[in-house]
């Protein structure tokens, strides 16, 4: 049976029960679950028995594994081989090793919170997501933070908004009079991407160094027919899609839906949810594991958000909820949301910090590569908005209006006699919405398919435990007997005050910017408009009252994201420029000499050459079209201004539309040019292999 390698590469529960002691591993969970301290006993036993079991399944080094701000997961690798006093080889790792590590922290980026000289960093374990076994290596998940304890790391965040979370969602559910353990984020992913021929991909400097590709007119089928939107799978993508399972099973993480998505070449993978912090280190996990199963199976995987201009782009689908400790989830309308006082109660919290933190939400997505694809009428708008779904915005109108609602039944649908019938969901999908509730869940929408989640889920969490802060002070304040009425007249409020954040319409059509713009809504078109509000002093109150980042490390994470972008913009201009000069001029000279000697030899045997003169003139005409735009590209990009949101926004004002024009003359060239003569491989040739 394929469960038995389920998680077999995995220190999970299973096996911590055989490796420790019973009291060791009840301990482990109150220190996993409700926050007790690790006690420097606990940590010994749990090393040695991570060790033992790393070398009966043949590992030969460990790993801290964590999560810098550059995205990517880092590692530094240590042998358990130690010598001992008679220099003979043993065998060695400590709770020290378990739960410090050092790592040089200076190359890794701290956004001006580290004098490049203060090197030091260090790596602290995790106890709440498991260790895991990779290539041969012990992997413990670690958070990462500089000498003085500044927080470096994407893991860090989130932990701690866990935290708030569970503190504020406790302190609401007790006023209700439920008293629970504990209570946590749940976060699956959908992770969107790309596979495409590795001997496509190396001929491509674009996407070589960029993740896209710069230039490439689009395909005569494009994806028009939609004929890849869960169409069968190819069958070298299946073998893909098998093996990627097979390791992802050994780690223990849930895949569970595979399929093509809407573009060519583009598909999806979903697993099924877990606690946020761990959600965010498997997703971590499926995005190393899809690269490196994809270059066995001779593929490249793109998870860049936007490879391919004119077809759909990639995104990573944020389903969140939050759980109690007993599973049940809270945010589950259950037969009669009208009457379920806890349900409304979080559902309102949900309203209030995303129409609160409209901003943050929209920078925890905001990245280089995710602008293109943000607005670009097959993603949601830049404009947060919640949808609720027909019944749900029914009641929430009736609340705010103070009428009773009509009660829609349960319809059944029967497609034909024989077939069984069918119960309709109570509400239909809305693709277009950035935040939609489905069902027992909010599906951020924004993210895109290279992000790392814990940015989206930290922001989130906190600020939704933000909301619950708010309520339960207020409530607290209510006479014992009238807490139920008080939380209704609360609800009533909140949505009152926070309805224009609610949006169930097409979030695709040009009305709803205009619309958006006059309930107030926030609309950053780009990341450098978006990060210049990370700071506002609203933000940092948030973060610090919450003590998620203190105003410091807010202040960093904004320098982090500028640079990174104004890095990527700059290796894209640099790309398109080199690429432009040493292979696309290059080969409209050398075809337009062709086709001048073509006409000459025409002209001499007697014949006008009428059209080739034609085509010759069209081609020279975009040539120096391009030519121009390239020009001004390259003045503007020397013009560069210093600060990084100067240069972010002069880049998205000023540079972005010459690389847009540069880019339309060079693909008219391509149009015009023998196929044989162009530089590297077309749309076709990549997104329809066989
Ligand atoms: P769809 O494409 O219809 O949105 P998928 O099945 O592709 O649905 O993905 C749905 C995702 O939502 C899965 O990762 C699933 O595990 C996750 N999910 C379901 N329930 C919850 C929940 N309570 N909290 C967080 N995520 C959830
Ligand atoms: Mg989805």
């Amino acid at each position: 049976m394929f469960t038995d390698e389920f998680g077999s590469n995995v220190f999970n529960d299973s096996v911590m029960k055989k490796y420790l002691m019973p009291d060791t591993f009840a301990k482990l969970e109150n220190i996993r679950n409700e926050g007790a301290p690790m006690e420097q006993a606990i940590a010994e036993e749990i090393a040695q028995a991570m060790m033992k079991w790393a070398i009966d399944k043949g590992a030969t080094h460990y790993t801290h594994w964590f999560q810098p701000m550059t995205g990517i997961t880092a590692e530094k690798h240590d042998s358990f081989l130690s010598m001992d006093h008679e220099f003979k080889p043993i065998l060695e790792f400590s709770s020290k090793a378990l739960i410090k590590g050092e790592a040089d922290a200076s190359s890794f980026p701290s956004g001006g919170m580290r004098a490049t000289f203060e090197g030091r960093g260090y790596t602290v374990w995790d106890p709440t997501s498991d260790a895991f076994i990779k290539d041969g290596t012990l992997c413990i998940p670690t958070a990462f933070c500089s000498y003085t304890g500044a927080v470096l790391d994407k893991k860090t965040p989130l932990l701690r908004s866990m935290v708030v979370l569970n503190r504020q969602a406790k302190r609401v559910l007790k006023l209700l009079g439920e008293e629970v353990k504990y209570v946590y984020p749940t976060v699956g992913c959908e992770q969107e991407y790309f596979l495409v021929n590795k001997s496509d991909y190396a001929k491509r400097e674009d996407l070589v160094l960029t993740g896209r590709t710069l230039f490439g007119s689009l395909t005569p089928k494009g994806q028009l027919l939609g004929t890849h939107y869960y169409g069968s799978i190819r069958s070298r993508v299946k073998a893909f899609m098998a093996e990627l399972d097979e390791e992802l099973w050994k780690l223990g993480i849930y895949s569970k839906t595979e399929h093509n998505e809407a573009a060519p070449c583009q598909h999806e993978m979903a697993c099924i949810f877990n606690k946020a912090n761990v959600a965010a280190d498997q997703n971590q996990l499926v995005m190393e594991v899809m690269r490196t199963v994809a270059n066995r199976h001779d593929f490249v995987c793109i998870l860049h958000e936007k490879p391919f201009a004119g077809i759909n782009g990639s995104g990573k689908h944020n389903n969140w909820a939050i759980a109690s400790d007993t599973g049940e989830n809270l945010l589950k309308p259950g037969k009669e949301p009208e009457n379920n006082i806890r349900f409304l109660m979080f559902m309102t919290a949900v309203i209030k910090a995303v129409d609160d933190y409209q901003d943050l939400l929209r920078i925890s997505s905001a990245t280089a590569s995710n602008d293109y694809r943000l607005g670009g009428n097959e993603a949601p708008p830049a404009i947060l908005s919640v949808f609720l779904g027909t019944d749900l915005e029914e009641l929430v109108k009736s609340i705010i209006d103070g009428t009773s609602i009509k009660k829609s039944k349960t319809e059944y649908s029967y497609l034909a006699d024989n077939l069984p019938g069918l119960m309709q969901d109570k509400t239909d999908r809305n693709r277009t919405s950035p935040f939609a509730f489905t069902g027992n869940r909010f599906e951020f929408r924004m993210p895109g398919s290279s992000v790392n989640v814990s940015c989206a889920n930290f922001i989130l969490n906190t600020a939704v435990a933000e909301s619950l802060r708010l309520f339960a002070d207020e409530l607290e304040k209510a006479d014992a007997g009238r807490v139920e009425e008080a939380a209704k007249e609360l609800i009533r409020r909140e949505l009152t005050e926070h309805k224009r954040i609610i949006f169930n319409g097409n979030g695709y059509e040009d009305l709803w910017v205009e619309e958006a713009e006059k309930r107030g809504l926030m609309n950053f078109a780009s990341t450098p408009d978006a990060y210049r509000h990370y700071d506002d002093e609203k933000n940092i109150r948030l973060m610090e009252v919450n003590g998620v980042l203190s105003a410091e490390e807010i202040r960093s994470r904004k320098s982090i994201g500028l640079t990174e972008y104004v890095q990527l913009m700059n290796i894209e201009i640099k790309t398109m420029l080199e690429m432009i000069d040493k292979q696309i001029i290059p080969a409209v000279i050398g075809y337009a000499g062709k086709l001048a000697g073509g006409i000459n030899q025409r002209k001499a045997a007697g014949f006008t050459a009428e059209k080739e003169t034609e085509l010759l003139g069209r081609i020279e005409e975009e040539y120096e079209t391009l030519s121009k735009y390239r020009d001004l590209m390259e003045e503007a990009f020397n013009a560069e201004p210093g600060g990084m949101q100067e240069a972010g926004d002069y880049i998205y004002e000023t540079i972005k539309p010459y690389m847009n024009e540069c880019r339309k003359a060079a693909d008219r060239l391509e149009t015009m040019t023998d196929k044989k003569d162009w530089p590297f491989p077309d749309y076709t040739d990549i997104l329809f292999y066989v």
